[in-house]
């Protein structure tokens, strides 16, 4: 399995991305939204229930509940 993406990863930091899409500061991420998350980004493929691959972040595994600022919806 791919390793998982930590939020001190430095692209991580670049991008403001959480594992918890809960945990996102509003107040610096205006453009954030609470029905945000991975899962319903179109750069996310699932790999099982909780996890998935991001087109961004080559290589690694990022949590079905994160977000980042390149954050887009899928139709
Ligand atoms: Fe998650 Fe989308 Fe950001 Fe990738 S681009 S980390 S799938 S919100």
């Amino acid at each position: 399995d791919l390793p998982e993406l930590t939020e001190d990863d430095p692209m991580a930091i670049g991008l403001g991305y959480k594992k918890d899409t809960a945990t996102v500061d509003g107040a610096v991420q205006t453009k954030h939204t609470a029905e945000q998350s991975c899962s319903s980004c179109v750069l996310y493929t699932s790999k099982s229930d909780t996890a998935g691959t991001c087109t961004i972040f080559a290589g690694k595994q990022v949590s079905a509940t994160g977000w980042c600022t390149a954050y887009a919806k899928k139709a």
